[in-house]
């Protein structure tokens, strides 16, 4: 059978559009960097040249390209434009696991994307910073239950040690491929 979409050109070769959500200084940009080029900054990552990254990925036998976007600060005003969210198939909704104020914005962010692309999309609630586990403030157990509650999965990262972030992409690279089997059944 011919596979001839966006999202997969040939037999186990994928190319997906993947979407970073939360406050600012969550670490959107940080994960991001951090998975595609390995570099970590203690500042904030302010400017990023492109709007998004790609990193290719290889599950067994399927072959992923992955085009990660990142905001460019719109996020603040609340203003990231239907481009931003447009052919989207998986979404990470961040937040930051010392800072109860981004958990809260996680389920905005939700309802919003939910707004632009209806159940379309995989989403996976990630608590950012988890080096800083002794300043805790967002109780694990809430936020799992949280994530189910809206479909999601759960993962908890740090983009300044590197930790969970090979899992992250690799968890939703293979429910994107999932979904994507899916829809064709
Ligand atoms: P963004 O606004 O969501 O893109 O956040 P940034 O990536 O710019 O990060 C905001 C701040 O959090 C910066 O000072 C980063 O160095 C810091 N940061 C990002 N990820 C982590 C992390 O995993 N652990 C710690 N301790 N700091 C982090
Ligand atoms: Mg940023």
């Amino acid at each position: 059978m011919e596979r001839a979409t966006t999202s997969a050109s040939s037999e186990g070769e994928f190319r997906f559009k993947v979407v970073l959500l939360g406050e600012g200084a969550v670490g959107k940009s940080s994960l991001m960097l951090r998975y595609v080029e390995d570099k970590f900054s203690p500042r904030h990552v302010s400017t990023i040249q492109a709007s998004f990254l790609s990193k290719r990925l290889d599950l067994g036998d399927n072959h992923v390209d992955l085009d990660i976007w990142d905001t460019a600060g719109q996020e603040k005003y609340h203003a990231l434009g239907p481009i931003y969210y447009r052919g989207s198939h998986g979404a990470l909704l961040i937040y930051d696991i010392t800072d109860k104020r981004s958990f809260e914005k996680v389920k905005i962010w939700v309802r919003e994307l939910q707004r632009a692309l209806g159940e379309t999309a995989v989403l996976i609630v990630v608590g950012n910073k988890l080096d800083l586990e002794s300043e805790r403030t967002v109780d694990r157990t809430e936020a799992i239950q949280y994530a189910k509650s809206v479909n999601a999965e759960y993962v908890e990262t740090s983009a300044k040690e590197n930790l969970g972030l090979a899992d992250l992409f690799e968890k939703i690279s293979s429910l994107m491929i999932d979904k994507w089997e899916k829809t064709r059944e």
